[in-house]
């Protein structure tokens, strides 16, 4: 069923803690985490605890989730201290745009200069 814990799927492994992850934040809906292979000082991943592939699929079906993880991601900003000199949001979707966990993901990246456009 659509939002459903997939047996397969990483980030669903860590929303049940069968993976460990260094989680920085936690809320009913979502869940915010340190990417693994950081690319920037501050390298936060914020997921939602539900199962959806992607973050354009999670907004059609649990729009108010999909809201929550932008809140999530600037709270994170805010507590990392990156909020005063600039981050990126960054969702990949779709494996030709980089995206290689599908499970809906935000990454929140900042403490250093960022290129635009990005590579
Ligand atoms: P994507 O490429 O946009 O799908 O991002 C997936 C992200 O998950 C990558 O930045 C990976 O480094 C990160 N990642 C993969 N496995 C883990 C893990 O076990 N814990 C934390 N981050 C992970």
């Amino acid at each position: 069923m659509a939002g459903e814990p997939q047996a397969d799927c990483l980030f669903c492994k860590i929303v049940s803690k069968e993976v460990p992850a260094t989680v920085v934040r936690e809320t009913d809906t979502t869940l915010a985490f340190r990417d693994i292979n950081p690319q920037a000082p501050t390298h936060v991943l914020v997921i939602p605890k539900v199962h959806y592939p992607d973050a354009a699929s999670l907004a059609v079906a649990e729009p108010q989730i999909a809201a929550d993880i932008l809140r999530e991601a600037g709270t994170v900003a805010a507590d990392e201290e990156i909020d005063g000199t600039g981050f990126r949001v960054i969702f990949n979707t779709g494996s030709g745009a980089g995206q290689t966990v599908f499970h809906a993901h935000a990454h929140v990246l900042g403490g250093r200069g960022f290129n635009w456009p990005p590579g």
